[in-house]
């Protein structure tokens, strides 16, 4: 194993890379990959490098699940008082909130993403902690079970699953990672995290931070590096109890089904392909500026991201034109420009991606109503940026329309009646989120029920809270993030019976 050094416990994060310390975190120690390997950051909005990075393998991975798996079975964390276990994640938040320019700034570098974006980002991040530390540390003694029977007591207790992989995307690198952390922590498991080999930095941030608020060594651990060779020995080690991943349909396959031989607990959320449903009475102002947010927010890198517009007949004509002329004067520019409303995409392989899906779609009879072609504005040449973009008359049948391109690329289908808009807007492999825009609070109510979606809006679109479950229905996933259920995803439920009045049975006499 390459150089080690403790962790500075105390150390606070200032600008990324501000000092010479590798970035693998095992077993309390801070350590540079086995093998010597090196990773280059560099940010989307203009090719800048950020830092180099170690970039662990298979022997990182081993270590890590090796220290994660003696935490778990002999050290303290799994039996910790949950009102202290609450409390730590308690003082994460509080951390968090200390440290937040410099948590936001690592993640903008990172991702391209709006600093100010990024900034709403932590704060949703350290809320998540607080929501977790208040739950978990209001205690939970389990349920007592009414047997019926005088002399058996008989009850529900919550336990820690194990050892979690801990696998997240690019796209919300530490809210993603805060969603299964948290809870992980909460419920006392113990954890490696393998966050995208792309936005490495606010991983590393978080584990000072946890490591300051006192965990004990093994607990938590980070190992960075590519899939297949961090991610996928994670996902088929035996010493791993629970895969929780977040990312693309695909991996999220082979995830399943490297798991399947050692039978983990898996949770997967696979992203969606988001029906933003709009009746003609909507109020059409808002409705506008929704359905623009709730696709080009972020450059529709969003797992949730309405990129499906489905929208009335008789508003068609009025409500796109609208839309059109707004999403084209949507400005593009980098973390640090004020008056840039859009970033970049994450990388050059990912903007291919989205070109293509666009270039399917007109060549399947989409038509091209903005967007569509890398801006020429000499300031963003250094980097992957792409506009938004509207295809209109659409059908459903359409790649662009079935797949995630996961860029900023709206689809706009017609609809009839309410039916029709039931019947086209569920008419994906996905099922993560939607929207139904409607004065009629009775069609409002009947659409939200009959959408198979894990999270649906009214008049409204994107907003979450910690307290609410998040996870999608088929293609999407299964397992909830957030809420109780995502604490309960990182517990057993184990029945104990004692019977106090135990005599002779003389079953086989
Ligand atoms: P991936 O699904 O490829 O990656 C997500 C995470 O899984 C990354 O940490 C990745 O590592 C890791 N990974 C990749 N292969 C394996 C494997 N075999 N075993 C275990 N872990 C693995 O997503 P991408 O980042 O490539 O994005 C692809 C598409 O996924 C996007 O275009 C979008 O459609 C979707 N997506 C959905 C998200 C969501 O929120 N639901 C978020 C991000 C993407 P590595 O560091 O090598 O990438």
């Amino acid at each position: 194993m390459g150089v080690v050094t403790r962790a500075r416990r105390g150390a606070r994060p200032g600008p990324v890379q501000e000092e010479p310390m590798p970035e693998l975190f095992i077993d309390g120690q801070w350590t540079a990959a086995a093998e010597g390997r090196k990773r280059e950051i560099r940010c989307p909005a203009d090719g800048t490098l950020v830092a180099t990075v170690d970039e662990g393998g298979a022997r990182d991975a081993d270590a890590a699940v090796a220290a994660a798996r003696a935490a778990f079975d002999r050290g303290p964390w799994p039996g910790t008082p949950a009102a202290e276990r609450g409390r730590l994640l308690l003082r994460v938040a509080e951390l968090l909130e200390r440290d937040k320019d410099a948590f936001a700034r690592a993640e903008s570098l990172d991702t391209g993403k709006r600093l100010v974006e990024s900034a709403y980002d932590m704060d949703d991040i350290a809320n998540c902690f607080r929501y977790f530390g208040n739950l978990v540390a209001a205690g939970d003694a389990g349920r007592v079970v009414d047997t019926g029977l005088a002399d058996v007591d008989s009850r529900i207790v919550y336990e820690p699953v194990g050892v979690c992989a801990l696998i997240t995307p690019w796209n919300y690198p530490l809210l993603q990672t805060a969603w299964k952390v948290a809870p992980a922590l909460g419920a006392g498991n113990t954890f490696v995290l393998k966050p995208s080999e792309l936005t490495p930095h606010t991983a590393v941030l978080l584990m000072r931070l946890l490591a300051e608020a006192g965990l004990p060594d093994g607990v938590a651990n980070l190992v960075l590096g590519a899939g297949a060779d961090v991610g996928a020995p994670l996902t088929e080690d035996p010493r791993v109890d629970l895969v929780s991943f977040t990312g693309g349909l695909a991996t999220g396959r082979r995830i399943m089904a490297a798991a399947a031989p050692t039978v983990k607990k898996v949770a997967l959320e696979l992203g969606g392909k988001n029906p933003n449903i709009v009746f003609a009475d909507a109020a059409f102002e808002t409705a506008v500026d929704y359905a623009l947010m709730a696709v080009f927010l972020h450059s529709g890198q969003v797992c949730s991201a309405g990129a499906r517009l489905l929208v009335q007949d008789e508003l068609h004509d009025r409500f796109v034109d609208e839309l059109v002329a707004r999403a084209g004067r949507i400005k593009l520019g980098g973390p640090f420009d004020e008056d840039a409303r859009s970033g970049p995409l994450i990388s050059a392989a990912h903007r291919d991606k989205v070109e293509a899906y666009v270039a399917e779609g007109i060549a399947e009879g989409a038509v091209l109503r903005c967007g569509g072609a890398r801006p020429d504005d000499p300031a963003l040449a250094d980097g992957f940026y792409y506009p938004p973009t509207v295809l209109d008359e659409c059908a459903t049948s359409m790649s662009v329309v079935q797949e995630e391109s996961f860029g900023p690329v709206l689809t706009v289908e017609r609809f009839r009646d309410e039916d029709d808009a039931v019947r086209l807007a569920n008419d994906t492999v996905y099922g993560l989120a939607g929207a139904v825009w409607t004065q009629d609070g009775g069609r409002a109510h009947r659409v939200a029920s009959r959408l198979r979606a894990g999270t649906v809006w009214i008049n409204d679109f994107h907003p979450y809270v910690p307290q609410a479950e998040w996870g999608g229905m088929k293609q999407s996933g299964f397992g909830r993030e957030l809420g109780p259920a995502g604490l309960a995803e990182y517990q057993e439920a184990k029945h104990i019976w004692r019977n106090v009045a135990a005599t002779p049975q003389r079953w086989f006499e």
